[in-house]
């Protein structure tokens, strides 16, 4: 067996043998035989002299002498018996000592799980091999011993350059520990194996002692481990997945990075404690509800699925959704929670973002249907008023300026005005279309609107302008949104009566709209104000000072100019209404010239008033004589048509737009058919979509809003604009 200590095992280098010449046994063997020559050589030198000075006597010298030789080989035996002795029992013990270490050697050689062989350095030659050897290669001891594992004999090496690696290192380095290495065996399957190698001398050769284990399925677990762990990290990466893993108590706490990033913070080695998360990241508003839902989920009184907002250090606030697993000990007591943490900012921004859409649509839903109630109203109300100021207009005219009469119908003719100004301000809130389109500077606008505002409230208010020049043009109605702005800026003045400052400013939009903005450091309105405000009736202003008709009409201008109006107040706060337009490419503004005065009184003419409401016939007819007109009444578009073919036709038809069978705009059409030059006024309630087109290229065709007074109708009956023609009929 080999020449080693058992510690020498494999996995550690051999000790040298220790260097002084004590420790050889010839060095003793001449250390015995040196004494023994000494002692010797002195005994002969010495030992006359010695006989003759210890003894006078010759006969005593003579016996001495004789004697000498036996004292001498006793001596010298004593000496060589004890050295001896104690050379046995030394040799006794190392023996035994050897026996020993060899007994306990080979049990490790041969009962050891791993692969052991012994090969002798300078060829190769398998000098022994236990039988874990023959089970992980497959092949018989007999097959083994005497043989190598060059790739021409055993061939296990997969790849013989690791092979010669292999020996390289280990007579350099004199071992080699945890080489891995593909090998095969006897029936050519092949493994990875774990070797350990280390030079040692047996029977004075020096060998090459090689544990070998299969390390295979531990590499498999460690690769699909290894596979797991990449796929796992894929998949939170992908799912922007946060993972932490929480001892309950003891151990530090474990976070991936992309923990980190939802709470927008750098990596760090440990995640803080769970009252530090509680205090710095989760928001202020969030941290009672969070830690009573954790702790009942400890608790197992609720699921572990909590949404709470965290603060991100650039103070972003973003939503998280959190959910565990808890790990627990066979008492049932949790032990481990084991979560993924996933950022919900952007749904529940888009699900707010839904809800606003949502509640703005039916808004706008609402306001259109109002907008149509309010219309329908209004065309039906505009009716009542036209035949009570046509009546009460009549019977002014009849009636002396002395008596206390006059004073009564004026009062009702009053009346009527304002009714009118509320259905006009009902049906602008529902008109869809508008009356006389036309480049529009809303610069220019609104600084008539200055003008006036400066004269009427300079006391209380400070106005503050700012257009941008040069401003875009838009198409809009100069009218409609004069008095949309007047509306603003008297809400304005009206959120401010113990005054303040009005800001008015045009500016181009980045995205091309042209906006005009009216603010006032007024009290402002709250959220629900704000939504309630546009539609028609509300006020909080009290009776008779407020109609709540303002925003309704402002709102309907700006619908029907296709613009926006965002209105942006906090009570206490002061308003802002921003309206903005659609911007017209390429055009001059033009200002529209103002309407000349009629002047005088007309001759009388004979007028057909063509009306289906009994109302309107029993009132504009009196109303129409009371100016000296002949009047004459159909009740329909057909009636008229057949009156105007049969009888003497008139100087004038006034034609109501809306009527039953034949409208407004076909009975027009048959009646120009038939006389080409008619003079038509064609009455209209609704702020009318229709009738721009009906007075297009047409001079003779003209309208009138309904309900009118007398001086109304006299004045467009005068109009320039709406020449009488040559003959009536
Ligand atoms: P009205 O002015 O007749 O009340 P509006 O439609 O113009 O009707 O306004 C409706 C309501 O909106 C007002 O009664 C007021 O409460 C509120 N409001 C409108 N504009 C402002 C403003 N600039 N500041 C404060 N509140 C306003
Ligand atoms: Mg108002």
């Amino acid at each position: 067996m080999p020449n080693h200590r058992p510690a020498d095992a494999p996995g550690q280098p051999p000790e040298p043998a220790p260097a002084g010449p004590e420790a050889s046994p010839y060095w003793r063997v001449r250390r015995v035989v040196l004494g023994y020559a000494l002692f010797a050589s002195l005994w002969i030198l010495l030992s006359d002299r010695l006989v003759n000075l210890l003894f006078q006597d010759t006969s005593l010298v003579m016996f001495a002498s004789s004697m000498k030789g036996l004292v001498f080989v006793l001596i010298t035996s004593g000496l060589l018996l004890a050295t001896l002795n104690r050379a046995v029992r030394k040799l006794v013990a190392k023996t035994d000592e050897l026996r020993t270490s060899e007994q306990k050697f080979s049990n490790i050689f041969h009962l050891s799980p791993d692969a052991i062989d012994l090969s002798r350095l300078r060829d190769g030659a398998i000098l022994e091999c236990n039988g874990s050897f023959e089970k992980l290669y497959g092949f018989g001891r007999a097959e083994v011993l005497g043989h190598s594992s060059l790739p021409a004999d055993l061939g296990i090496w997969v790849d013989p350059a690791d092979r010669t690696r292999h020996g390289d290192r280990l007579r350099t380095e004199g071992v080699v520990l945890g080489h891995e290495a593909v090998m095969r065996r006897k029936d050519g399957s092949v493994f990875v194996a774990l070797l350990s190698s280390a030079l040692l001398e047996y029977r004075g050769e020096l060998c090459n002692l090689t544990l070998a284990r299969d390390i295979t399925a531990q590499k498999g677990v460690e690769e699909a481990l290894r596979e797991s762990n990449q796929r796992l990290e894929l998949a939170t990466a992908s799912g922007s997945l946060g993972i932490w893993d929480r001892p309950r108590r003891g151990g530090a706490e474990i976070w991936n990075d992309r923990m980190w990033e939802l709470y927008g913070l750098a990596p760090q080695p440990v995640p803080p404690s769970y009252a530090a998360w509680l205090a710095s990241i989760v928001h202020p508003d969030d941290r009672e509800a969070t830690d009573a839902a954790i702790r009942n989920a400890l608790a197992g009184t609720q699921p572990y699925d909590l949404e709470f907002r965290v603060v991100h250090p650039d103070g972003t606030i973003h939503h998280i959704k959190s959910n565990a697993q808890m790990i627990r000990d066979p008492q049932g007591a949790v032990v481990r929670l084991i979560g993924v943490n996933r950022d919900r900012t952007r749904k529940v921004e888009a699900e707010a973002e839904q809800r606003r859409l949502q509640t703005e649509l039916m808004h706008a839903e609402k306001l259109d249907s109002i907008g149509s109630l309010a219309g329908g109203v209004a065309h039906d109300m505009n009716n009542v008023l036209a035949a009570i100021m046509g009546m009460a207009s009549a019977l002014r005219q009849a009636c002396p300026e002395a008596e206390p009469r006059a004073a009564a119908l004026d009062t009702i003719i009053r009346a009527c005005t304002r009714g009118r100004d509320v259905v006009k301000s009902l049906l602008t809130f529902a008109r869809k279309d508008l009356e006389a389109v036309g480049p529009l500077d809303l610069n220019s606008l609104a600084e008539e609107m200055v003008k006036l505002l400066r004269y009427t409230t300079l006391s209380r208010v400070q106005v503050r302008t700012d257009f941008q020049e040069p401003l875009a043009l838009i198409e809009g109605d100069a009218g409609a949104l004069n008095h949309a702005l007047i509306n603003l800026c008297v809400n304005a003045v009206d959120a401010m009566p113990e005054g303040g400052t009005l800001d008015l400013a045009t500016r181009q939009a980045p995205g091309g709209a042209v906006e005009i903005s009216i603010r006032d450091s007024g009290k402002g309105m709250g959220p629900e104000l704000v939504r309630r405000s546009i539609e028609p009736f509300f006020t909080t202003k009290a009776m008779g000072k407020g109609t709540g008709l303002g925003l309704a009409m402002v709102y309907g201008t700006v619908k029907a100019h296709k613009g926006t109006i965002e209105i942006r107040s906090e009570a206490g706060q002061g308003t802002e209404v921003v309206l903005g337009f659609p911007p017209l490419a390429g055009a001059a503004a033009v200002q529209a010239p103002p309407p000349p005065r009629p002047a005088g009184p007309m001759a009388p003419i004979r007028i057909l008033l063509v009306d289906d409401d009994e109302l309107i016939r029993l009132s504009v007819g009196p109303m129409l004589a009371a100016l000296g007109h002949q009047v004459e009444t159909a009740e329909s578009g057909q009636e008229a048509l057949d009156r105007l073919q049969a009888g003497p036709g008139a100087d004038l038809v006034i034609l109501d737009m809306n009527m039953p069978g034949l409208n407004g705009a076909q009975t027009l059409a048959r009646l120009l058919a038939i006389r080409p030059d008619q003079r038509v006024l064609m009455a209209t309630g609704y702020s009318d979509d229709s009738i721009a087109p009906l007075l297009q290229d047409r001079p003779n065709v003209s309208s009138l809003r309904k309900p009118f007074s007398l001086d109304e109708l006299r004045d467009k009956l005068a109009d320039p604009g709406f020449p009488a023609p040559g003959a009536g009929g």
